[in-house]
This record gives C-alpha cells, sequence and structure tokens, in this order.
C-alpha cells in the first residue's frame, strides 16, 4: 500500500516535509502532491515514488480544477503512475492507504476525500480537521520539520533525533554542472558566503545587506541567491564590493542548483524565509535574521552550526505569524535597529564554531 503526503503551501513547507516523506518511505511508496516550485524542489528525492502537481492559484484554479487534480491523484493512486496521454490498459495494483495533509486547508481535505483515500491524518488545528479520520496533536513549541514528522508517528513513539528532523534536497548532475559554470565564470573561489536577502513578506527583509556584504567581502567572496523578484536587490546587495568579490545569481538558478549554491557554501546568511531551509536540507551553517517573527514559531534553521539573531528586548516583537507587508507602528525598529556589525559578529562566530567541529 502507498503513501500520498499533501503539501501545498509555501516553498519553505515543502523542504520541511521531506522528514516525513522519508520516514513514510520506510514503510511503503510515497507519492507527493504539491505546487509547482515544490515539484522542482523535491526533484530526484529518492524516497518518493510520483511527484505531482496541484496548481491551485493557476491551471487547476477552481472546483473543475480540483476534480481534474482528483482524476489524476486518484489514477497514480490506482496504477503507481501518473496517467499517459493514451488509453491505460494495466490492472490497478496499488492504492493509497493513508494520506498525510501536511497542508491542512480544507481545498486539500476535500481533495483526499474526493480521491478515497480511507485514512486521512491531519493536525487537529487544521481548517479541514473535520474531513480527517485522525487528528494529531498541533505541537506549538516544536519544529515545523518535527510537527510534520508527527504525522506519521502515534503519541507515544520516542522524539526524532535531530538528523531524523533533518530537511534533505538532491541536487543532480544538471545543477552541479550549472553551479560549477556559473562560479568559474564570475571567478568566485571557495570558500564564500551566500547571502539571501529576499522574502515574499516586506518586514522581514533586513534593509542592511549590502553594509554586511561589504564587511564579509574583506574576508569571503560573496554570492547572492534568490528568485526572479530578486534580481534588483540582489544587485543591490553586490553593487559596492570589488571586482571578483561578489556575484548576484538571483534569479539566474533553478531551486535545486540555488540549494547546490548554498550547499557549496561556508555559510549563509538570510531572512525567515526560503534560502535558510535550503541551506538546512543541504547541511549549510545558517544564520537567520528575525525581525516580526522569531524562531520559536517552529521554522528556525536545522543545519548544525546555525545561529539566529533577532532583538531579543522589543515589546512588539513577534507581531505577525508571517510578517506583514508594512510594519503596523510605523518604525520598522525589529530590523532597523539589527545593526550589519552584529549580523556579522554572529556570522564570524557561527564560521568559527563550524570550523571547530
Ligand atoms: S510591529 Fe514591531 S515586530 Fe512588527 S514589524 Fe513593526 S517593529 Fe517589527
Amino acid at each position: 500500500m502507498a503513501s500520498l503526503v499533501v503539501q501545498t503551501s509555501f516553498l519553505g513547507d515543502v523542504v520541511l516535509t521531506t522528514p516525513l516523506i522519508a520516514e513514510l518511505a520506510k514503510r511503503g511508496d510515497v507519492d507527493v502532491l504539491t505546487t509547482q516550485p515544490g515539484a522542482q524542489i523535491l526533484a530526484n528525492n529518492p524516497a518518493i515514488r510520483n511527484t505531482l502537481v496541484y496548481e491551485k492559484r493557476d491551471r487547476d484554479r477552481g472546483l473543475s480544477g480540483l476534480m481534474r487534480t482528483v482524476r489524476r491523484v486518484r489514477h497514480t493512486g490506482l496504477y503507481g503512475s501518473p496517467p499517459p496521454s493514451t488509453g491505460d490498459t494495466r490492472r490497478p495494483e496499488n492504492y493509497y492507504e493513508t494520506a498525510y495533509m501536511a497542508q491542512g486547508s480544507l481545498r486539500s481535505a476535500l481533495l483526499a476525500l474526493a480521491v478515497g483515500v480511507p485514512h486521512r491524518i491531519g493536525f487537529d488545528t487544521s481548517s479541514g480537521r473535520a474531513f480527517y479520520t485522525e487528528r494529531v496533536a498541533y505541537k506549538p513549541d516544536r519544529h515545523h520539520a518535527e510537527r510534520l514528522w508527527w504525522l506519521s508517528m502515534s503519541d507515544c513513539a520516542d522524539p526524532p533525533l535531530p538528523e531524523q528532523i533533518r530537511p534533505r534536497l538532491y541536487p543532480g548532475e544538471e545543477e552541479r554542472r550549472v553551479v560549477d559554470r556559473l562560479l568559474e565564470d564570475a571567478g568566485i573561489p571557495r570558500p564564500y558566503i551566500v547571502i539571501g536577502p529576499g522574502s515574499a513578506w516586506g518586514t522581514k527583509r533586513w534593509p542592511f545587506y549590502p553594509e554586511l556584504a561589504k564587511l564579509v567581502a574583506d574576508h569571503f567572496p560573496v554570492v547572492v541567491v534568490g528568485g526572479n523578484g530578486d534580481v534588483m536587490l540582489g544587485d543591490t546587495v553586490i553593487a559596492q564590493l570589488p571586482s571578483g568579490r561578489g556575484l548576484n545569481a538571483a534569479g539566474r538558478l533553478s531551486l535545486l542548483a540555488s540549494a547546490e549554491l548554498i550547499g557549496r557554501a561556508a555559510a549563509l546568511v538570510g531572512n525567515d524565509s526560503a534560502p535558510q531551509h535550503l541551506a538546512s536540507a543541504m547541511g549549510t551553517p545558517t544564520v537567520t535574521v528575525y525581525g516580526p517573527t522569531t524562531p520559536e514559531f517552529g521554522f528556525g534553521p536545522l543545519a548544525p552550526q546555525s545561529a539566529t539573531i533577532g532583538l531579543a528586548n522589543l515589546a512588539c516583537r513577534p507581531c505577525h505569524k508571517h510578517g506583514p507587508a508594512r510594519c503596523p507602528l510605523g518604525h520598522w525598529r525589529c530590523m532597523r535597529e539589527l545593526s550589519s556589525r552584529q549580523v556579522f559578529e554572529t556570522l564570524m562566530r557561527t564560521l568559527s564554531t563550524a570550523e571547530t567541529a
């Protein structure tokens, strides 16, 4: 019997679901229903049999898109592979015994119900919980990777070891080749430091990465990662660096190639955002800069020798689950009062801990 993992949340959540997937793969086949970026980041994962894409806000939006996805998932569960373009005459071999609802929306719950998966397990706090057959306690004081991992365990199981809840990504030969060429063309030697200055939420973007990059460039080359929307931000970060000391790779790499680039770095410095999860999955020491959110929400770095930094005594912190678009108080002190020197010193301490580990 196979399992279906439903995870159509943000990219970081998809990365944090990989320990759950690895645990389930010890028991049988695992298929994953996720977003297009999620499918890209999960490529080559040896624990996954099939990755199915549900573009809930694009191609598959609305009821017709939902039902089309239901048919695709049902076929994959029955036959062990996605529907071919021509008629399929194979006999059904296996079916999903359990759906693990790593994403807890009502829509996802209805999808798993419509697919016909008999056991549907999710958190007792999720919007779709009325349609689950088993509700697992959401543990607010644990890392989210651990919370997701508990979906596969009974309450009496031993807590996981750190290695059991560390996410994993699997860049392949193509990603290695692309990163080799990128670094070689730019003349960037190892060791280098990766900076991830972007975030989908405006208040989570620490504004002093250009100053930090100047401090770092006296010791290491700096490489910026990010998506297409971070290209201008990346240009700003490396603008004042001497020739050969900075490279803006934002918008130039696939998600898995970005993971490969991060995996080769001495450390990553970034916001409470997707790059820190890529670093966790690649085991790269991480410094995460926190503003309106805190590590206690359960989304901090998991790589060994990682650190977090944020203003400890600011009464308005944290102010939002994700980080608002604008500071509701107008002053944005949580980020503006964190200096580049403080973050640089945290990075240097992290590097020296990693060296002696
Ligand atoms: S209210 Fe406080 S924690 Fe929230 S964005 Fe403003 S300064 Fe940061």
